[in-house]
C-alpha cells in the first residue's frame, strides 16, 4: 500500500503572476469600417460582414471599397441613394 503524505504544500500563491495589462486590445478600426449603409429607396442594408452575394460582394468588404457601378440588389439604387447607419 502508498500512502500519500500529504506534506507536500509547496504550492504556495501560484497564480499570481504579474499580468502584464500594459498593452490595451483596442478594437482596432474594425468597428468603424464595417458601418452599415442602408438604401434610402427600398430600406435594404448593406452589412459589410456579409458582403453581398447578389453583386458578387466578398464579405468583409466595406461600402466604401464597393465598386462605383454597384447597385443596390433589391431597387437597383446607386451608392449615391445609400445612407450610412449610425
Ligand atoms: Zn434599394
Amino acid at each position: 500500500m502508498d500512502v500519500r503524505i500529504s506534506g507536500n504544500a509547496s504550492d504556495e500563491s501560484r497564480g499570481k503572476v504579474s499580468s502584464r495589462c500594459g498593452e490595451r486590445q483596442d478594437e482596432w478600426r474594425r468597428i468603424s469600417i464595417m458601418d452599415r449603409w442602408e438604401c434610402t429607396v427600398c430600406g435594404y442594408i448593406y452589412d459589410p460582414e456579409e458582403g453581398d452575394p447578389v453583386g458578387d460582394i466578398d464579405p468583409g468588404t466595406p461600402f466604401e471599397d464597393l465598386p462605383d457601378d454597384w447597385v443596390c440588389p433589391q431597387c437597383g439604387a446607386t451608392k449615391d441613394l445609400f445612407e450610412k447607419l449610425a
